[in-house]
């Protein structure tokens, strides 16, 4: 879903926000959820992302300022997620060209991130050929140096880092992409992969969990008398 009427401001709908996430691609980054999706993919843990009309409303320039205070505080990266990103491709547009703009200022010379490497990950849950036959998609996704693409199988577990299922694919698009992407291609993590963050008034789990790791972490909650009430995954 998307609204983007012409002369007026480009918005998103968006999920959350959250600085710094460390569980979706290399460093420290900003990462921001996308609200809305329709491949309900089985077993999906963010549920709650699916609906299109939950989360709020956000303009780009507004999570632009978001990007900016990132870099500054040290971002090493920005990661898109949802929610399915490409199902609002007009805006996904304007905010990634923006940030690609963004970047470019800071790290030249004088500004908050000269030298710094700092790249743009973008997840969805299309297939590379999806994208590719879409007009708008494909215009989106030019502006990332790195994609995941393909739904979630929880038949298919993978241990390859930043992946939730072995059919997902990391793939580099730029040249900083493949820089930074290369040695990861293949790299698995054989240990925990979620990073837990205080909300308000919740908990929220950020990355892509090994399978069987929300089960074991529910385990070990109850162990000492906490019970989840709300799982995103069981909504
Ligand atoms: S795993 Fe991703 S693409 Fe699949 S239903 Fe969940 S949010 Fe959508």
């Amino acid at each position: 879903m998307e609204n983007v009427p012409e002369c007026a401001e480009p918005t998103l709908r968006i999920s959350q926000t959250h600085f710094p996430v460390e569980a979706l691609g290399p460093g420290r980054r900003l990462g921001i959820w996308t609200q809305g999706c329709g491949l309900a993919c089985a077993g999906c843990m963010s549920r709650h992302t699916w609906d299109p009309l939950g989360g709020a409303s956000h303009t780009v320039s507004s999570l632009l300022g978001l990007w900016h205070e990132a870099l500054a505080r040290g971002a090493d990266g920005l990661t898109v997620s949802g929610g399915e990103p490409l199902d609002q491709p007009a805006a996904l547009e304007s905010l990634l060209a923006g940030a690609v703009r963004a970047r470019a200022e800071a790290t030249a010379p004088g500004g908050p991130a000269t030298g710094r490497e700092i790249d743009i990950l973008l997840y969805t849950g299309y297939e590379q050929e999806e994208v590719e036959r879409d007009a708008a998609r494909s215009a989106a996704v030019r502006h990332a140096d790195v994609l995941v693409t393909g739904r979630f199988r929880a038949a298919e577990p993978t241990a390859l880092v930043w992946r939730g299922s072995a059919n997902q694919r990391l793939r580099p698009r730029t040249a900083r992409g493949w820089a930074r992407y290369q040695e990861h291609l293949a790299r698995t993590e054989s240990g925990p992969r979620l990073q837990m963050v205080e909300g308000e008034g919740d908990v929220r789990l950020y990355g892509v969990p090994r399978r069987g790791e929300l089960a074991a972490l529910e385990r070990r909650l109850r162990r000492v008398g906490i019970t989840l009430t709300g799982a995103s995954w069981r909504r």
